[in-house]
């Protein structure tokens, strides 16, 4: 286990406005000592990014959103948001790539441009990538994981402000995870396709309060996308602490 670690927690399309009062004890636990040198993260769903905000005006966590337009401008889409107006209303990260959406037709291509215009927005980007159980069955896993970051990634020389999220699909919210030996040896894959410093490499799909003492012995792993446990506070805290227990 790194030291420094990301718990970003992705919320998909759960929420409202009366899930704000389950943060305050997530408030709270943060300005303990508890938290270690944790760094949480939270991607609510567009609609409670502002109400988020506020929320956490107080504290150091910081806010991202799940997804954004691939244009740098205004423009006729109707439904989308872009990367400049994440920005704009002070969210700090997008998770780009995530197989949820590359499902409905998000290719590499696309991924591509909406990581160079995040990254121009000054967003920090959580890039997620990863393999589906038939890409598994085949052995297909690096070479997969290689295609994704090579054209993910193209054209993109600095590589600060990325996060690369290693999301196995047949993973993510399956309550399965990888074996120890694998997961190490697949994030040391990932980080070995750079040349100078790798981004960090996060892991995500079905952490839980259970699996976390196992997840954090792998010590590769620079932290956590944490999609179904996130939205209940007291597993989020719960997998924080373990991390660091
Ligand atoms: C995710 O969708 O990013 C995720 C990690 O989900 P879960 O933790 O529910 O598997």
């Amino acid at each position: 286990m790194t030291n420094k670690m990301y718990f970003i927690a992705n919320w998909k399309m759960f929420g409202d406005l009366r899930s704000l009062n389950s943060l305050d004890k997530v408030i709270k636990f943060s300005k303990s000592k508890e938290i270690n040198k944790g760094r949480l993260i939270y991607c609510p769903p567009y609609t409670l990014i502002s109400s988020f905000l506020k929320k956490f005006n107080n504290c150091q966590i910081d806010i991202g959103a799940q997804n954004c337009h691939e244009s740098q401008n205004y423009g006729p889409y109707t439904g989308h948001v872009n990367s400049h107006m994440l920005k704009n209303i002070g969210a700090n990260y997008v998770i780009i790539g995530h197989s949820e959406n590359r499902e409905k037709g998000e290719n590499d291509q696309l991924i591509n441009l909406k990581i160079r215009n995040a990254l121009k927005a000054k967003l920090k980007v959580i890039f997620c990538v990863g393999e589906t159980l038939v890409d598994k069955r085949k052995k297909k896993t690096n070479l997969i994981l290689a295609k994704q970051i090579k054209f993910g990634l193209d054209k993109i020389k600095d590589k600060k402000n990325i996060f690369i999220a290693y999301e196995p699909v047949w993973s993510i919210g399956t309550g399965i995870v990888p074996k120890s030996k694998n997961l190490f040896e697949t994030i040391e894959f990932i980080k070995s396709k750079f040349k100078g410093k790798s981004p960090k490499v996060l892991y995500g799909g079905s952490v839980n309060p259970n699996n976390i003492k196992n997840l954090k012995e792998i010590n590769n792993i620079d932290g956590f996308l944490i999609g179904g446990a996130s939205q209940n506070s007291n597993k989020f805290i719960d997998i924080v602490k373990k991390t660091y227990s």
